[in-house]
C-alpha cells in the first residue's frame, strides 16, 4: 500500500473524513498498535471514538494527542490540505497563501499554522551529517535603519555545515548562534555533525578545538574574516538561503522568528531531489505526530534570542 496520496484528488479521496484522517496520523504514530502517550503502556481500551483510554494509568487520549494537532478546533482535514499546500510549493508557502487557499477567515490562524509546521519540518533526533563536512558562519539579516555603516547591527550570525556527496553539495545544517567563539560555535557543530567526520574550515581560531571534540580537521583556507570569503559549499548554501529569504519572504524575517525559516529551507534544501511532492507531505506527517504540541504564545516570540556580537576576535 502506498504511504501517500500522490495527487490532490488522491489527497481529497483518501481524506475525504475525520475518521479518514485519524486513522492515517494512527498508522503513523503507533504502526505497532496504540500507544498510551503518558505511560508508554499498550494495554489500552477503545472508547467512544475517538478516545481511548489506558489500563495502566487511566489516561484518556486521542490520536492527536501530544502532537502538533493537539487541541486544533480546526477539522483535521483543513490540517492535511494546509501541509499538502504548503509541501507542494516549490520555494515555499507564505502565510496568506495558506490563508487564501484555505479560506482561513483569520490569517494570525495562517500564520500560527505554517510556523507550527515549520518547526515540525526539523526531525527530532534528526541523523547528524558525516563524512566530509564544511562548516563555515554567514551573516544573515539587512542592518536596522540607522545603523548602516557600523558593522552588522541587526544581523544574525548563523552556522553552516554542508555534507558533502560524490564531491557535491550533499545535506545540509544550519544553525543559529550567538557569536564565532569556540563557545558558540562548538556546541552548534556538535550538534549538526557526527564525531569522527572530518570537518573543513577557514583558520579561525574558534574551531582550533575541533579535534580536541573527536572529529579530523582540516583548514582549507587561512583567512578568518567573519562572514565572508566563505568556503565554497558554505558560499553556495548562504547565497541560496539568502536569495530564498528575500525572494519568498521579502526579507521580512524577525531575527527572532529566524529558526523558523531555517528550518524550513534546510527540510526543502534536503529534499530539492525529491521526485514526488507526496513523499514531503508523507515525512512532514510523520514529524508532525512526533512533535510536542506548540502552544501559539511560544510561536509568537520565537525562541530565546541572545544578542549577537559582530566580531571574531
Ligand atoms: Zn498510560
Amino acid at each position: 500500500m502506498a504511504d501517500y496520496p500522490r495527487t490532490a484528488v488522491e489527497l481529497r479521496d483518501w481524506f475525504a473524513t475525520e475518521a479518514a484522517c485519524r486513522e492515517y496520523l494512527q498508522h503513523l504514530r503507533w504502526p505497532d498498535g496504540v500507544r498510551c502517550p503518558d505511560c508508554a503502556s499498550m494495554k489500552i481500551w477503545p472508547m467512544k471514538p475517538p478516545f481511548y483510554r489506558c489500563s495502566q494509568c487511566g489516561y484518556d487520549f486521542s490520536v492527536t494527542a501530544n502532537t502538533l494537532f493537539a487541541d486544533t478546533h480546526k477539522p483535521l482535514r483543513l490540517w492535511f490540505e494546509a501541509i499538502w499546500y504548503i509541501t507542494n510549493q516549490k520555494v515555499g508557502a507564505s502565510a496568506l497563501g495558506v490563508q487564501r487557499v484555505l479560506g482561513l477567515g483569520s490569517y494570525r490562524t495562517a500564520w500560527n499554522w505554517l510556523h507550527k509546521l515549520r518547526r515540525a519540518m526539523v526531525r527530532p533526533g534528526r541523523d547528524r551529517l558525516a563524512g566530509v563536512v564544511q562548516v563555515d558562519e554567514t551573516f544573515i539579516g539587512r542592518p536596522q535603519r540607522g545603523k548602516r555603516g557600523r558593522g552588522a547591527g541587526g544581523k544574525t550570525l548563523v552556522l553552516i555545515a554542508v555534507q558533502g556527496q560524490n564531491r557535491k553539495i550533499g545535506r545540509i545544517r544550519l544553525t543559529r548562534i550567538a557569536d564565532a567563539s569556540a563557545a558558540s560555535l562548538e556546541p552548534a557543530i556538535q550538534g549538526a555533525v557526527e564525531p569522527g567526520t572530518c570537518i573543513q574550515t577557514d583558520g579561525w581560531v574558534g574551531y582550533s578545538g575541533l579535534k580536541a571534540l573527536g572529529y579530523r580537521h582540516q583548514v582549507i583556507r587561512p583567512v578568518t574574516e567573519l562572514g565572508e570569503n566563505l568556503l565554497p559549499w558554505a558560499n553556495r548554501v548562504a547565497s541560496l538561503l539568502k536569495r530564498w529569504l528575500l525572494g519568498t519572504h521579502q526579507g521580512a524575517v524577525r531575527p527572532d522568528h529566524l529558526d523558523y525559516y531555517l528550518d524550513e529551507f534546510t527540510f526543502r534544501f534536503n529534499r530539492r531531489t525529491s521526485r514526488s511532492r507526496g513523499l514531503l507531505f508523507y515525512r512532514l506527517m510523520q514529524q508532525a505526530v512526533a512533535l510536542e504540541p506548540i502552544l501559539g504564545k511560544a510561536l509568537v516570540g520565537g525562541r530565546p534570542l541572545k544578542r549577537t556580537t559582530t566580531n571574531k576576535g
